[in-house]
Order: C-alpha cells, then structure tokens, then sequence
C-alpha cells in the first residue's frame, strides 16, 4: 500500500463500463499529480489492469452481477441493481481503508454509483460526485421525481435544452418510466444534492448557461476540469485491446479525407443495419476507419456479413477494426470527419480535435449531446436512418460539400477555445486548482 501523500488520501469509487472507466483513471491520475495518495475501489466486473497504474491502489468489492444483468440495455435498473448489491461491501471497504490510513481526504465517486454518498455521510467523509456525462444532464435531475414534459420544458426554461425536440426529449426520459427508473433517478439526485463538490468532464465555455442553471439548483460547487484526458497524462484503461494497424493505415491516406466511424463501447446494431452502414460507406467513395466490435452486431458473429464481396469492393478504401486508440485517431492528420454515437467522451475528444460529426444517437444521454451537436454548437450533422442512400448523402455533405466546410471552421474554433481554457489561466486549469484547494482545506 502506497504511503499517505501530502495532499492526503482519496477514495474514488469507478462503475463498470468503459466510458466511465477512462475518466475516473483520468481523474485519479491528475490528483495523483497533485500529490494525493489514491485507492480505486471498483466492481468485480471489467476491473482495470493494476500492473497500468502503479501509482493507484485497486480494490475490488463483489457486484453479484450476472451476465444477464450486464447485459440489460436498461442502464437504470442495471445501476439501482449495482448499487443495491455493492453498497454493503463498498462501506466495509471504505471502512477498512480509514482504518488504515486514519484519514480520507473525500470519497469521489461516479454519479452513477451514488450509494457512496450515503456511505461517505455515514463515515462523516466529505463526498464528491464526478459526473462523466455533460453539465447540462444535471439539469434534468431536479425534476425527475415528479417528471412530466410540461413541467420539465417550464422548469428548466433553458433556451439551450428548448433545442430537444419533443420526440427526443421522450427518447432521453422514456415516457412511462418503471419504478426502477424513477428510484435511480431519486437516488441519484439525492446524492447530487448531498455532495460537497460535483466534478464534470466539460469547459465552461461549452455549457455556459447550463452550468450557471445547474448552481441554482445544486449547493455544492461545481468543477468543470475538461477536457480530463488532456490534464491527464496518457492513461491505457480499454477493455478491449486497441488494433494499431489503423494508425498505419490512416498514414497512408490524405490530410482529412478519412470519415471515422464509431458507435461507443455499448450501443449495437442488428445485422441489415450493418449492411446499411457497410454500404452506405462504400457508396460515398471517402476513405473510412470503421469500428465494428465484437459484440455490436446483435446475434451475429462480428462482421460475417461483410465476407460477401463488400471487402473486395472497398479494397484499401476501408479499414475495419475490432477497436481503436480513439484518441489517437482523432489526432490523426488524416481524419477529417467523426461518425459517431454521441456518447460524451466522445464528443469532448472530438471537440478537442477540431473534427466535424455525424451523429447518430441511439439512447440516453447520445441524444441530449447530438442536439448540442449538431443544432447549438452547429459542428456536426444529425443522421436519422440507418440506409443506405441517406448515410452516403450525409458522408458526402460533410467531407465533400461546402456546408462541411462551414461545420469544420466551426469546429476548429472549438477546438481553439478548448486548448484556451486548458491554459495556464484557463477556465478548467483554474477550476481543477480550486478544486484540489477545496480538497486539501476539508
Ligand atoms: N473508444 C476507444 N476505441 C474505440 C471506440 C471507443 O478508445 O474503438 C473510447 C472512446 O475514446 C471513448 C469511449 O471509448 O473514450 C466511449 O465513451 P463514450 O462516452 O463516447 O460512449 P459510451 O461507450 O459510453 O457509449
């Protein structure tokens, strides 16, 4: 067990999927260059590699997740299960680490995992919820116990969140919520509302007058540090196992004629829908990186469907792989468009890259981001339907057509204001010392 550093110990609580996984070890990392002494506490399932980060302890505690469990689209009820089965042994766990190191500094945990706040209150520890999607879900949380579409639209009265439609604005929230969903959503606000900080992976500049609407409605301070993966050094924290050969391949093609395409690490499509993209790209003759993982195709074997001269016909025209360095890729001189799910990391890694978007939401929050995207940020393009005809349409509009070129200035000034507020006196340099301040202070 590492010694307890300067700054103190911290305990940081991780849920199980990957694109909560990378910005928690992101998190970690930057603290531990602050000089706290870390230990991740994180479900049996999908835990992280410790021999990747030597500096963090890890302690496992039993989720009891079956893998039919995991296997539920429903993130709601998969959450309320994870943190009704870890609760007991996370406060054991917690406890044993006080134990051990007489003092915890805060427990910070994922939004998602929010029976630690209730455990950090019973231990008398200050809590601190990272939220790895964008500011502007939290808006949504003050509502949801008695959530209707009139009464959210007049609440929240966000000239930002007036760009949902209705029709998403249901996707997002389901219309009938079960009582699994409504006791999440209560949870889950509660431990907001319980925090002594709440962190979020974004940039003042992007959420500004979500962020403004967010402190009226929560006490405790917020702290937007993003783009976390550019504070922090290069962290490895993929499930699967990165192919490299993309960035041999994208070497070979010119400065940003590529379209990369990828839905996140858990939405699937079904086997025609596969046929769709698969054709979709070929037709709009751009050279594409396409991520298909092994699991994404439903009831399928990875990409079977394309064995049937699909390959043959894009010849070195494409590139297909299992999983991607992301980050890397969108770095990539070479990449000049983004198809993407919507998901949040993604979106910020995009945005960080100066790369137009496609987007193509499948649940949750991927719609909520896809608005931002594509109609109050004005850097992407919304894609409807999975065929054929549409996907090579709107391929062509953003990498061919003049408007892509307008999406792609827009884009870069993203991308400018970004890396301005990484600087020195940069909104989230600032905010990420304020908030290692408030740390040290408790
Ligand atoms: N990612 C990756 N390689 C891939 C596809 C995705 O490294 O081939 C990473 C991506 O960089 C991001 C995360 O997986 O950090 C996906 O998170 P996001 O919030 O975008 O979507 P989710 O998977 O949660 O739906």
């Amino acid at each position: 067990m590492e010694k307890q550093r300067k700054s103190g110990h911290l305990v940081l609580v991780m849920v199980p999927f990957q694109g909560h996984i990378t910005p928690m070890l992101q998190l970690a990392t930057i603290l531990h260059s602050k000089g706290f002494s870390i230990t991740i506490v994180h479900p049996e399932l999908n835990s992280p590699n410790p021999s990747d980060h030597p500096e963090i302890a890890f302690v496992s505690i039993q989720d009891k997740l079956t893998k039919s469990q995991f296997s539920l689209k429903d993130v709601a009820s998969l959450t309320l299960i994870l943190n009704r089965n870890c609760a007991a042994p996370l406060q054991q766990c917690i406890t044993n680490i006080l134990h051990s190191y007489d003092h915890i500094a805060a427990v910070v945990y994922d939004t998602l995992m929010f029976c630690a706040q209730t455990i950090a209150d019973n231990l008398s520890l200050p809590g601190i919820t990272l939220r790895t999607c964008s500011a502007t879900t939290l808006l949504l949380f003050p509502v949801f116990p008695q959530l209707d579409e009139k009464d959210f639209i007049s609440e929240i009265e966000s000239p930002e969140l007036q760009v949902l439609e209705l029709e998403r604005f249901r996707a997002l929230l389901s219309q009938n919520p079960t009582e699994a969903v409504m006791e999440s959503r209560f949870a889950f606000t509660n431990a907001v509302r319980s925090s002594s900080a709440i962190i979020v992976n974004s940039m003042e500049f992007l959420e500004q007058e979500a962020l403004s609407k967010v402190k009226q409605y929560f006490p405790a301070p917020i702290f937007t540090i993003g783009p976390i993966h550019k504070l922090a050094p290069k962290v490895y924290s993929s499930l699967l196992t990165e192919d490299d050969k993309c960035i041999s391949w994208l070497d070979k093609q010119s400065p940003e004629s590529v379209i990369y395409v990828s839905f996140g690490s858990i939405a699937s499509i079904d086997k025609q829908e596969l046929i769709e993209v698969a054709w979709g790209l070929a037709n709009s003759k751009q050279p594409f990186l396409w991520v298909v993982r092994p699991d994404s195709v439903r009831g399928l074997d990875w990409n079977e469907p394309l064995q049937n001269g699909f390959q043959e016909s894009v010849g070195e025209r494409g590139c297909i792989v299992k999983w991607t360095p992301q980050k890397e890729v969108l770095a990539h001189i070479s990449v000049g468009g983004f198809w993407s799910h919507g998901g949040w990391n993604s979106t910020i890694e995009s945005i960080c890259e100066g790369v137009p978007m496609i987007c193509k939401p499948f649940f949750g929050d991927q719609h909520l981001n896809s608005s931002y995207i594509c109609k109050v940020w004005k850097i992407g393009l919304e894609l409807h339907e999975l065929e054929r005809g549409n996907i090579e349409r709107t391929i062509r509009r953003l990498m061919v057509d003049m408007e892509g070129n307008e999406i792609r200035t827009r884009a870069m000034d993203l991308k400018e204001k970004a890396a301005l507020s990484l600087m020195e006196r940069g909104s989230s340099s600032c905010s990420l010392h304020d908030l290692t301040n408030q740390i040290s202070s408790v």
